[in-house]
């Protein structure tokens, strides 16, 4: 298991680390965030510098790399807000997909698009009506001579609305056969139907969500990722990868919350010393860090699972749970360290504290994580 870091893996990281600090920097993100605008110079970077295809193999264009090192980046990239590694992470793992599941054609037709930035994809899983209880998945994939035509609307769509996405969208080929029903298609968001409109959301102020309609849009038959019906299988594989990347950049995300309060608390003196030096706020800071330090662990303990023997629901759902909870606290501790501070947006730890509270319920809530993990218990005991 690959929870060591050697000096390849140490280069890797100063590289993303010191390209988001220096040719991205806090500034940017904070710019971004605050005008609700989509941070394309960070993504069209990623992808000039190969990083997109990190995990891609190189027959493909990619750089053929494994999870842990996908891992570093998108911490990376979470570094001013975990919102910032939303579209490579996404894209990620919907080609993580099509490399498992897709066919040689697709593989062709898709990957070098993605390499070349010319292709991104988002992940289509929630509707209005059907949040946690993926399983009863609405939108309908009727199947016709013509291709797929799909019917209805997702929800929280986290950058669908940026070019040359298509959306990993699972949807219903049967309306009666529960979880063998469900089937996954690709569907690029200029097909003729497809309306998106963009949410206003206190969260993921850069990238965005958007609520995604499809009105009879027909998408061909070759656009489906596996077999008609293996939905909820590709789901659970999936989900792995989901929740192990988006926990990644949570960690990043976190760790800059607890640096910038360190920082503040450093620098700002009251009754004559620094505000690190009372002791309900440094043993506060020491416990933020050890959180920080325990769900990195986490994460890179799951990221090496995918890659010798393809992963585990449970300890990818505890990285979800463990970085998603230690987000939203850092974050929270983080306001009260910074005191009035912390409420002005150019001081960032309100991106944090947004991002924060997002973070136990987008990918899945902790609820679920918990019952995930409490399951996969009882199934090993
Ligand atoms: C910022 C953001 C970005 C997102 N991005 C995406 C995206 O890109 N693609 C996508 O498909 N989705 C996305 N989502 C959706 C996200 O995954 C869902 O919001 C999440 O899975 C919860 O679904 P829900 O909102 O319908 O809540 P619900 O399912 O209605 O849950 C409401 C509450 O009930 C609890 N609950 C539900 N069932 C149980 C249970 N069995 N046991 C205990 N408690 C339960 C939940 O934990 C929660 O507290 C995003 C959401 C947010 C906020």
């Amino acid at each position: 298991m690959r929870i060591t870091v050697d000096d390849a893996l140490a280069a890797w990281r100063d590289t993303v680390s010191t390209f988001m600090a220096e040719d991205i920097g806090v500034e940017y993100c904070r710019e971004r965030y605050q005008n609700r605008a989509y941070p394309h110079a960070l993504y069209d970077a990623v992808v000039q510098n190969g990083w997109i295809g990190t995990a891609i193999p190189e027959a493909y264009g990619g750089q053929g790399g494994d999870q842990v090192e996908l891992a570093v980046l998108l911490e990376a990239l979470g570094t001013y807000g975990y919102d910032f590694s939303m579209p490579v992470l996404t894209t990620a793992t919907v080609c993580d997909l099509v490399l498992e599941f897709g066919t040689d054609d697709q593989k062709e037709r898709f990957l070098p698009d993605v390499v070349a930035g010319d292709r991104r994809f988002s992940i289509g899983v929630t509707e209005p009506e059907t949040g946690s209880d993926a399983a009863s998945i609405r939108t309908r994939a009727e199947p016709t001579d013509a291709g797929y035509v799909v019917t209805g609307e997702k929800i929280y769509q986290s950058g669908a609305h940026a070019p040359g996405n298509a959306i990993g969208c699972y949807v219903r080929t049967d309306p009666d056969a529960g979880r063998e029903g469900l089937s996954v298609l690709l569907i690029p968001n200029d097909f003729d139907g497809v309306e998106i409109t963009k949410l206003p959301l206190v969260t993921r102020k850069a990238v965005g969500t958007a609520q995604v309609f499809f009105d009879d849009v027909v998408v061909p038959e070759d656009h489906r990722v596996g077999a008609e019906g293996d939905g909820w299988r590709l789901l659970e594989y999936h989900l792995i990868r989901e929740h192990t990347h988006i926990a990644a950049a949570m960690v990043g995300n976190a760790q800059t919350a607890v640096d910038t309060a360190l920082e503040h608390a450093t620098e700002r003196e009251r009754f004559g010393r620094a505000v690190a030096d009372f002791q309900a706020i440094g043993h506060r800071l020491a416990d933020l860090q050890t959180e920080v330090d325990a769900a990195r662990l986490l994460v890179y303990r799951s990221a090496s699972r995918l890659d010798t023997d393809g992963g585990s629901r449970r300890l990818a759902a505890q990285a979800k749970l463990k970085a998603g909870e230690v987000l939203e606290e850092a974050s929270s501790a983080g306001m009260q360290v910074l005191g009035g501070a912390g409420f002005f947006p150019e001081n960032d730890m309100e991106r944090y504290w947004r991002e924060g509270k997002s973070a136990t319920v987008a990918g899945a809530t902790s609820e679920i994580q918990r019952s995930v993990i409490s399951a996969a218990m009882r199934d090993q005991a």
